[in-house]
């Protein structure tokens, strides 16, 4: 068995060996909960869930840490304005603190709802405010950070002082916007960002702290650095976020921490960003979607399958007929595997090509390729008459590590999606019998499942792939 990524930093897929034996250790960037989260977010959540769950499977002790930036400019312009209190319909001005809180909590219901498994760890900037002082000296003892010029009470990072700054994203400083964080008479460079922002008038006193460079608050890139090594070690495997991340802040933590010594990410992972037919989405041209349109659209099944089924470096474009693709395809696995249940089990294993599949860079298209063969292949031996026991048992062990199965119903009617499910067994056994009539040229009998299924009010789609069903 040999697990191979994708490394930004080198833009090379390499054989990945575990810095402690028998382990993984991943940190990625979480949310600055300024705001509700887009469907951008949660693919990422998804995608290192993903990632987590496979090399749990096979056989790693994971440990994984995502952050929660509690304190940051947004959050405090955002609470400056006022909010609608769900309990008493008030229009109150919030507390910078209570605004962070209100929306890691939305977060938190998003990745719940998909089945995203909470991190090992989920540290919050503002519980981190020592070791974030420890970082800050430390680089200044070394020559790399110093003292605003003017009188601000910033501290900034000296990207001149080590000449393998922009290697991450293979840029050289010349190249570089200016960090846009602080006056740049303050700064070496205009290119050098804050380590630490200086108080400011009229920025409330409870988001300042006081520290050995004057009371203010910590920057944003310095916050990753401290909590990944006070969390995961001086180095670990494995950096994620999002592609949006890598610059400037992805390059900016990983100056931080080698500058300060420490090896920090054996490997980037980034995640491709979501589009909306084509285009980026964003808040100016109004083509965003929230998990809770997409929530309130389909079912958590089919939005976590929709979300996770493109490779996790491609762009993933979302299409108003995006949701209902997807809801159709995993459904048809709910079908078999509700038909199959005494075959389920904790000690079930994954299909060789499968686990190829994922080894290699994650490579879920391939992955699901297998699983939905699988699918056919068990639906046709039930019709056969067979007992799909194999075909059973390596559908419910993919659709286990994929995250898929807890967001499945196997039986009851107590919800739509189980008479959904129901629904979908006994049109694709009529389906399949279908096909066996037709392959052996009983043309009467084909006409009369497909009259049988016409009288019902379902619409029978013919496809390369298999066949789909549709009321009306
Ligand atoms: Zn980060």
């Amino acid at each position: 068995m040999t697990i191979r990524f994708y490394d930004s930093a080198t833009s090379t897929i390499r054989d990945f060996q575990p810095v402690h034996p028998g382990e993984a250790r991943i940190y990625y960037c979480g949310a600055t909960v300024q705001g509700a989260p887009h469907i951008g977010h949660i693919r990422s959540g998804l995608v290192f869930d993903q990632l987590a769950r496979w090399l749990s499977y096979r056989g790693l002790k994971v440990t994984t840490v995502r952050n929660v930036t509690d304190i940051d400019d947004k959050i405090l312009v955002n609470s400056a304005s006022s909010y609608e209190d769900s309990y008493t319909g008030d229009h109150p001005r919030e507390e910078w603190w209570a605004l962070a809180y209100r929306f890691e909590k939305i977060f938190g219901q998003a990745y719940a709802a998909l089945n995203i498994a909470p991190p090992t760890y989920e540290p919050r900037a503002t519980g981190h405010i020592p070791e974030m002082f420890a970082l800050i000296q430390r680089l200044i003892d070394r020559g790399y950070a110093y003292p605003a010029l003017d009188d601000s009470g910033d501290v900034y990072f000296d990207v001149r002082s080590w000449p393998q700054y922009g290697s991450l994203t293979h840029q050289s400083i010349d190249d570089m916007q200016d960090a846009p964080d602080a006056d740049p008479r303050g700064k070496r460079d205009p290119r050098d960002f804050a380590l630490w922002k200086g108080y400011k008038q009229g920025e409330p006193e409870t988001a300042s702290w006081v520290s050995p460079w004057g009371k203010g608050r910590p920057g944003w890139h310095l916050e990753c650095s401290a909590m990944a090594g006070k969390y995961l070690g001086e180095t670990f495997d494995i950096h994620g976020g999002g592609l949006d991340l890598r610059f400037p802040h992805h390059e900016n933590e990983m100056a931080q921490s080698q500058v300060a010594g420490y090896g920090f990410a054996n490997f980037w992972m980034h995640n491709g960003l979501v589009t909306y037919e084509g285009e980026k989405m964003s808040k100016s041209i109004g083509n965003t979607v929230s998990p809770e349109d997409m929530l309130a659209a389909a079912r958590p099944l089919a939005v976590r399958y929709y979300l996770g089924q493109a490779h996790y470096r491609s762009v993933l474009d979302y299409r108003p007929t995006s949701l209902d693709e997807a809801r159709v395809a995993v459904e048809r696995i709910e079908a078999f595997l509700a038909k199959t249940q005494s075959y389920h089990s904790a000690s079930s294993v994954v299909p060789a090509a499968f686990a190829e599949a994922m080894d290699d860079d994650l490579g879920i298209p391939q992955a699901l390729a297998v699983l939905h063969e699988k699918v056919k292949a068990g639906n046709a031996a039930l019709v056969a008459g067979s007992s799909a026991e194999t075909e059973a048992s390596e559908v419910y062990a993919m659709a286990k590590v994929l995250g898929l199965v807890e967001l499945m119903n196997f039986g009851g009617s107590a919800d739509t999606g189980g008479e959904h499910a129901a629904l979908d067994s006994l049109i694709q056994t009529m389906l399949a019998q279908r096909t066996e009539a037709r392959a052996a040229k009983d043309w009467a009998k084909a006409d009369e499942i497909r009259d049988a299924l016409a009288a019902a009010g379902l619409t029978i789609k013919d496809g390369t792939s298999g066949s789909t069903w549709s009321l009306g």
